[in-house]
């Protein structure tokens, strides 16, 4: 059976993660954590990168520096992972659904500016399969109202928006290193922040709301309670393991585009001649391989496919349920205007296997069995 999905291993991370056990530090913030951290910060030019232990603690840090409370609103779309809201809606946020493009997948810019009222706080947009949403725009409109953006890259780690990484283009956002995403440490991710006024009470909100970060920095002589927070900061075991991959990461990259682009080119014939559309890259964008999604007819065909898939060897899956029709959807938030392609395009929409182990052969064989199906 191919797996639909494998956890990233180079080999390196056992060595790391030994050194940071023979370091005696193995709670947050130690050797490994500052080196992914500065990593980033240099890497992708981001003022400041916090490794948190998820992307979904990311997000809830996200929602506490925009300082949202009962009422407020956001902006998102509706075809993306429960938590780039529900970190939010935790707060009291409400949260208005605005309509994907049918091309990107992403939410479209051109739709968010009749969702905005008196009482939106911040546009969480989602950059999906590391393909960036149309952020000129975006950003415009937030100066525009003074709103605030926050980059929900979880899917972005590597790509670019105009020769700009992913997460370093909003006020703030948040990339995911579970063992699904392109980089992992089995869980965890990483708050990235843009704007300077947020450091210090970013580093107080990981530290279950202490200023414990400028204690251990010796700036002050002892640490207490400052304001709201959690326990958001990843141990050192798991930070080593992001590190060996981090180490290698446009070789991972590398992996992973070619990849992408043989299932591209090996299925342009099919494309052409049967009612299967494939991924759409717009020119400004880099994107990182993070995912190969074809989309079928509609609903019927994407069900018989994966149940033929299947039976031959190889797990091939659907993707987000649209939130705004989900039980907590329903009571949390609502559409604004018509869906006209979140429903539809999500029905249609197939993941096909790739990640770092993933081979060619087995690429090839995929690819072949889609041809086959649709021969039959
Ligand atoms: C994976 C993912 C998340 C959640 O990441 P975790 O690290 O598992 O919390 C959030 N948003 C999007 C778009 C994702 O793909």
């Amino acid at each position: 059976m191919i797996s639909f999905n494998e956890a990233p291993f180079i080999g390196t991370e056992l060595t790391y993660i030994k050194q940071a056990v023979d370091n005696k530090k193995i709670c947050g913030d130690g050797e490994f954590t500052y080196k992914c951290n500065q990593w980033f910060e240099t890497k992708f030019n981001i003022q400041k990168v916090l490794l948190t232990t998820s992307c979904t603690h990311a997000l809830e840090m996200c929602a506490i520096l925009a300082n949202i409370n009962a009422g407020d609103e956001i902006i998102a779309p509706s075809f993306t992972f429960v938590s780039t809201v529900n970190a939010f809606v935790l707060r009291g946020a409400r949260v208005k659904f605005v309509d994907i493009r049918p091309d990107t997948m992403n939410i479209d810019e051109n739709l968010i500016e009749e969702a905005i009222t008196t009482k939106t706080k911040a546009i969480v947009v989602v950059h999906y399969a590391g393909v960036s949403c149309e952020m000129d725009t975006i950003m415009e409109i937030a100066k525009k109202y003074n709103i605030l953006i926050v980059e929900d890259a979880a899917q972005g780690v590597m790509s670019k928006y105009k020769g700009r990484y992913l997460g370093a283009i909003g006020d703030i956002g948040a990339f995911s290193f579970h063992e699904t995403k392109n980089f992992s440490m089995g869980e965890g991710g990483a708050l990235l922040i843009n704007k300077n006024e947020y450091i210090e009470r970013a580093e107080i909100i990981r530290e279950k709301g202490t200023d414990r970060s400028k204690f251990f920095r010796g700036q002050i002589d002892k640490y207490s309670w400052c304001d709201i927070g959690s326990s958001y900061l990843p141990s050192d075991i798991n930070s080593a393991y992001l590190w060996a991959q981090l180490e290698v990461a446009s070789d991972i990259n590398n992996k992973r585009i070619q990849l992408w682009n043989m299932y591209y080119t090996g299925l342009i014939e099919l494309s052409q001649n049967v009612d299967i559309e494939l991924p759409f890259l717009p020119e400004y964008c880099e994107h990182n391989g993070h995912m190969f999604y074809i989309k079928c007819a509609n609903l019927e065909t994407r069900c018989q496919l994966i149940k033929y898939l299947y039976k031959h060897g190889i797990h091939a899956v659907f993707h987000y349920v649209p939130l705004h029709s989900s039980i907590a959807g329903l009571k949390y938030g609502e559409f604004i205007n018509k869906d006209r392609f979140t429903t539809r395009e999500s029905e249609r929409l197939l993941r096909l296997p790739l990640y770092y182990s993933l081979e060619t052969a087995q690429v090839e064989y995929i690819i072949k069995t889609i041809y086959k199906f649709y021969s039959e």
